[in-house]
């Protein structure tokens, strides 16, 4: 079989005039503009420039898009959301009334709405019981007016993803277009089929803004496909799809390279995580594995639990009507608090399971250590969380740091210098905190400005956390490590100094130079503003650096402790 593109666009289609806006008709370069009825000024307090229309095409954006995706631009096409693409394919490639899309469930509604919406028939073929397509009943089922397919991968609600193989076999011997709706690829990139755009011409890839990047509120989608195909599309996109707030979002967003990444990694190692305490849950029959950010869990009594969780605040996505899915609840991974919050409501549920020991809480507290993700934390389970985000970027250095003082020891550590990295999971681990960090410096030259600029990251986010140090506290700590020992007193209250007493002998531990260990802390006592006193002694200069970096985790960690007073104690009584 072959691929005909022209055969496959309707004839009202392929003899429309598109519609011509002001801003398209009009090229060069003008400076009073009164070619489309905008009000000539924005509103006061309003983002600049929204009083004009947008531009035919978001041309940074998608010069940006392209670069980030290695997709030519004439490949892209921006939506309002992936949905409107969906809709916008059907509406582009089939007769209303005549043709047929195939779907294959259990999947995503939208395909089989937005065809009844268009008056297409739709064909579904359902996924095996590994929610695998299989191929030739698809290829057996397409008739000569089937003209679309619709494959959701990593499939939703299900998280599975199909196999290139199967992909390719449906791509080849297919009359019609295989959409693939990546919208939750991020999650596991390297299954992307972008690559393959160039050997087929009649796939689409559809990616979206609104999951893993955290733009669902902004309405932003993208297909990626043959120029051929994109050419159609754009005949029939409204003129000004996409607003220009969504845009500047969208792409602030492709500029947070680290945040991004560390949200994915973070959601990806949570859904492990929370993987492995559902299953042990007493109603749970089956966690089923996820590429995505979201579990499908076979359960017993699934409504009931179902209205359990919902009455307790909690919902999730009861999909056990769809077929294959039938005892089946979809469930997001949320923040670590709000993943508590399910498993808190969820053990509940069964009086049995509390009889037993209370399964959820040991499982729980048994793993919590080595995924750091989920603290179950009774008492500051109603307090607001600390937490804050800082980029630096200099000439030298881009810090990306995260820190999270209700944490729970989840360290997320990139600077390119394995034992400084190791050094600052220390922090992390011994002081309780979720620390994330990704640092890209001048490491060719030496790692210092690394090292300082991560230092002055630091105290900056703990000091931005911290708010107006209500409820925290000024203590030391100290530690032996084999033959070495340190001591770290700190005082959180806003006045810097360090004292620093550690007699390293060597020239360098791992690949830094010793001195820079104390241009780290005292970095970090002038961005923090907090009073640091360092003592060590030993043999080992190794020893000697992990104790420091332990205790004066010990020592954050009990110095940012809330406790139950709203003042910080002070030498001079209660502040
Ligand atoms: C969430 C989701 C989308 C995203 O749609 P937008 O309109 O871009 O928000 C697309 N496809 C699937 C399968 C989804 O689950």
């Amino acid at each position: 079989m072959r691929f005909d593109l022209q055969s496959m666009i309707p004839e009202h289609i392929s003899e429309l005039t598109p519609y011509s806006s002001a801003r398209s008709e009009f090229e060069g370069s003008g400076s009073v503009f009164l070619d489309a009825n905008e009000l000539p000024d924005a509103f006061p307090g309003m983002p600049p420039g929204v009083n004009r229309y947008p531009g035919k095409e978001p041309q940074e954006f998608r010069e940006k898009l392209s670069a980030v995706k290695e997709v030519e631009q004439d490949s892209i096409l921006l939506g309002n959301g992936s949905d409107e693409i969906i809709d916008l394919i059907m509406r582009c490639f089939c007769r209303p009334g005549k043709d047929q899309v195939m779907v294959f469930p259990p999947t995503f509604g939208i395909y089989a709405v937005r065809a009844r919406v268009n008056n297409l028939e739709v064909i579904p073929v359902n996924l095996d019981e590994k929610f695998q397509i299989n191929p030739d009943e698809a290829l057996k089922s397409a008739t000569p007016d089937t003209r679309l397919m619709f494959v959701c991968h990593p499939n939703n609600p299900t998280g599975n993803v199909q196999t290139k193989e199967t992909i390719i076999r449906l791509l080849e011997n297919f009359n019609g277009i295989v959409v693939v709706d990546e919208a939750y690829i991020d999650f596991c990139p390297e299954k992307s089929l972008l690559p393959l755009l160039s050997d087929y011409p009649n796939l689409v890839v559809l990616q979206t803004f609104s999951k893993a990047l955290g733009l669902a509120g902004a309405r932003i989608g993208a297909a990626y496909a043959s120029r051929e195909i994109i050419e159609v599309m754009r005949k029939i996109t409204f003129p000004y799809n996409l607003g220009t707030p969504a845009i500047r979002l969208a792409e602030k967003a492709l500029d947070s390279y680290a945040i991004y990444r560390m949200n994915v990694k973070r959601i990806v190692d949570s859904r492990e995580y929370l993987a492995g305490v559902i299953r042990e849950l007493p109603l749970t029959e089956t966690v089923y594995p996820s590429d995505a950010n979201f579990l499908l869990v076979k359960t017993r009594k699934t409504d009931d639990l179902y209205n359990h969780l919902a009455r307790n605040g909690i919902i999730v996505r009861n999909r056990s009507r769809e077929p294959g899915c039938s005892g089946c609840l979809r469930i997001t991974v949320g923040t670590a608090e709000e993943n508590r919050r399910l498993l808190d409501a969820w053990d509940a549920y069964d009086p049995a399971t509390r009889e037993k020991g209370d399964t959820a809480a040991t499982a729980l507290a048994g793993q919590a250590e080595t995924a750091g993700q989920i603290k179950r934390n009774d008492t500051g389970s109603q307090t607001e969380v600390r937490q804050a985000t800082v980029r630096r970027q200099t000439s030298e250095t881009d810090i990306t740091l995260r820190i999270n003082l209700e944490g729970s020891g989840y360290a997320d550590i990139r600077t390119g210098i394995p034992f400084f990295d190791h050094m600052l999971e220390q922090i992390a681990r011994h002081g309780m905190m979720d620390l994330e960090v990704d640092a890209s410096g001048d490491l060719e030259v030496d790692p210092h400005h690394t090292i300082e600029d991560t230092a002055i990251s630091l105290g900056r986010a703990l000091r931005e956390a911290l708010g107006d140090k209500k409820g925290i506290e000024r203590y030391g700590f100290e530690l032996p490590m084999d033959e070495s020992r340190a001591r770290v007193l700190t005082d959180l209250g806003g006045r810097s100094y360090l004292k620093w007493d550690v007699p390293l002998s060597g020239a360098q531990i791992g690949t830094v130079p010793a001195p820079l260990f104390k241009h780290f802390f005292r970095s970090f006592s002038e961005s923090a503003a907090c009073n640091l006193h360092i003592e060590a002694s030993g043999e080992d200069d190794h020893h000697m650096i992990e104790a420091v970096f332990k205790a004066f985790a010990r020592a954050l960690k009990m110095a940012v402790a809330r406790n139950n007073t709203d003042a910080m104690p002070s030498t001079k009584g209660m502040l």
